[in-house]
């Protein structure tokens, strides 16, 4: 009944896993979603933290990422991430000191002059029984003793203890990547929340990678299943107050086979689920407010939380 994808990546299994019929409208549709504050907000901060990781290691001062901040904005200033906002001028500037505080918060979580980065933005995929695993790693870089160490922005709320691992999901999904395409798993995985100064640190462990490809199996089987018998239930959450499919969900009196032609949407014949997350001028990731992956998987990579 509908195509089914050919690829997935953390978000996308994150977004089926929380709600099969939002996950049909926007990865197998491809309903537009409007932007959203969080969401630009994120994908800027991540490009001006690219950004300030092109400068050589001696040069990442405080003047440059305020330097890299402002061209990033210049950047966003006429793309729609940010144009279709409709902030006004206090509802900029507000936008504007949400960012700064976002960069200086990032300065006092680590010096960025002692970060040895291999990789900025890094895409990254690998097969799995024919499903193509995708992901977009923020940073790579390499610890003192030459291992691998992923760091991945989150401009969105550090989870609670009790959601801790729900949010680690990502974690065995880049661990993943990085062992088939590297060869070498990371020696750790870490999710530096800006907001709150506090970064989650994980160990990734065998147990956990190969559980990463039995989950993602299970979730894509049963994607596959739903594409075949049209069935994507809506499953509802907090998650549906932000849900720009509201108006075609069953669970609020709408109709999900209007969706695609009042959104002036031609159901596509050929569906590759995105990268993760939203995409700004650099494609960038893990946005959030929105997790990755759940990781409740009971074999959990090891966390530090500092
Ligand atoms: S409103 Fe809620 S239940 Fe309905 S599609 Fe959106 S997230 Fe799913």
């Amino acid at each position: 009944m509908f195509p089914v994808p050919t690829s997935l990546s953390p978000s996308r299994v994150d977004a089926f896993t929380n709600c099969p019929l939002a996950f049909r409208f926007s990865s197998i549709e491809k309903l537009p979603e409007p932007p959203s504050v969080a969401t630009t907000r994120g994908s800027l901060v991540h490009r001006a933290l690219e950004l300030l990781f092109v400068s050589p290691p001696a040069e990442r001062t405080p003047d440059r990422l305020e330097a890299a901040l402002e061209t990033a904005l210049d950047e966003y200033r006429a793309l729609p991430d940010l144009v279709d906002l409709g902030l006004d001028g206090a509802g900029m500037q507000q936008f504007e000191a949400e960012c700064r505080e976002l960069t200086a918060n990032y300065l006092r979580m680590e010096d960025p002059s002692t970060v040895r980065e291999i990789g900025l933005e890094l895409r990254l995929e690998a097969a799995v029984d024919g499903l193509t695993l995708r992901g977009v790693i923020d940073r790579l870089e390499l610890d003192e003793h030459g291992g691998l160490v992923v760091t991945d922005y989150k401009t969105g709320r550090a989870p609670s203890a009790n959601f801790e691992q729900k949010s680690l999901g990502g974690v065995h999904f880049y661990a993943f990547l990085c062992d088939q395409v590297f060869g070498q798993r990371p020696s750790a995985v870490r999710l530096m929340y800006l907001k709150s100064g506090e970064t989650i640190t994980a160990t990734p462990s065998a147990q956990s990678v190969r559980f990463l490809t039995t989950r993602t199996r299970a979730v894509w089987h049963a994607v596959e299943r739903a594409c075949t018998n049209g069935e994507f239930r809506p499953r509802q959450s907090a998650l549906c107050r932000s849900c720009a499919f509201q108006r075609w969900c069953p669970e609020f009196g709408g109709d999900p086979d209007r969706a695609a032609a009042e959104a002036g949407v031609t159901a596509g014949t050929t569906v590759t689920t995105g990268t993760t997350g939203t995409t700004g001028s650099t494609g960038s990731t893990s946005t959030d407010g929105t997790a990755d992956t759940d990781g409740t998987d009971g074999t959990a990579a090891g966390l530090v939380r500092v």
